[in-house]
This record gives structure tokens, sequence and C-alpha cells, in this order.
């Protein structure tokens, strides 16, 4: 019947044996050579298929490798653009220092905002220095942030009471 290992005899020989065989040898051999015809042609196709899935997700993480560089180039480019258009230094190489002061310039901007109302609330509550109307003692630290936080405060000599509307009054 039909040997596998075929392949490492001589054509002429399998052909001399294939002639010398009944008609009916003769067939079941076409029909065992057709099989293993198709059984190649299935494997090649899955082969195939596979590569073709293989060189599919090859192409995708190429796109998504390309997508991420263009990326990168856009914002590297967009962070140039705007170092340029902010300063006209013509630096190239240096681009993540010059996107650093850009992001610090921005969180400034929102720091200064919330700090002017403390500054004038803090100047217009507590003055440096404050006296006692009775005892004439200087106000120590922790009278002035009870007074700051509460609206009144004791002197801590006389135990005379005192507000902020007297504190205006002494600043003003
Ligand atoms: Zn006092």
């Amino acid at each position: 019947m039909v040997d596998i290992n075929v392949f490492g005899i001589a054509w002429q020989e399998i052909v001399n044996w294939f002639l010398a065989q009944p008609i009916f040898a003769q067939v079941l051999v076409l029909i065992g050579v057709f099989a293993v015809l198709v059984l190649a042609v299935i494997l090649v196709y899955y082969i195939l298929k596979g590569v073709g899935y293989l060189v599919y997700y090859l192409l995708k993480g190429v796109y998504y490798l390309l997508k991420g560089i263009g990326l990168l180039f856009y914002k590297l480019f967009e962070g140039l653009y705007y170092a340029i258009s902010g300063k006209p230094k013509p630096q190239s190489n240096t681009e993540t220092p010059q996107q650093a002061p850009q992001q610090q310039q921005a969180p400034q901007v929102k720091e200064e905002e919330p700090i002017v109302p403390i500054q004038k609330s803090s100047q217009l509550v507590r003055p440096e220095v404050t006296f006692c109307s009775e005892c004439g003692s200087r106000f120590t630290d922790t009278m002035l942030h009870s007074l700051t936080e509460t609206g009144v405060a004791y002197c801590i000599h006389c135990g005379s009471k005192k507000t902020q509307e007297y504190q205006m009054s002494i600043e003003s």
C-alpha cells in the first residue's frame, strides 16, 4: 500500500512499483495520494490563515505604534510651537524643559486668586501690633488668633473683653 516515506526513494522506483501493481491497487494509491494532497492543502490553508492573522495583528500593532509616534510628534511640535511663540528662543532639543515652565505658569495664575483675599483679610483683622485699652499691654499671638477666629478675645493681663470692632477702631 501507500508508504508515507516515499520521498526518500527515487521517483523512478515509485513509478515502477506503481505500474507493477494491479488496477485495483493503483486506484487505492491514487485515492491515498489525493487524500494526502487535500490534507496538505487544508494544512497550507490554516498555515496561511495563521500567517494572515499574524500579519494582521502585526500591522495592527504597527498602526498603533505609528499612531502613538504621531501623537508624540504632535505633542512635541505643539509644545515647540507654544514655546517658540511664547519665547523666541531657537531651542530644538530641549522639549521637556520647555513644557515644564508652561505647566508651571498655569498653576501660578490659579494660585494668585485665592491668595489675594487671604492677604486682605489677614491685614484687615490682624494688625501686627495691638495694645489693650485698659492696661496698655501688648496683645499676644493667642489673643490675636482668638480675635480673628471667634471675634472675641480677653486680655491675659487685666481680663477685659476685646472685640473686632474695638480692633478696627484702633486701626482707623
Ligand atoms: Zn489689658
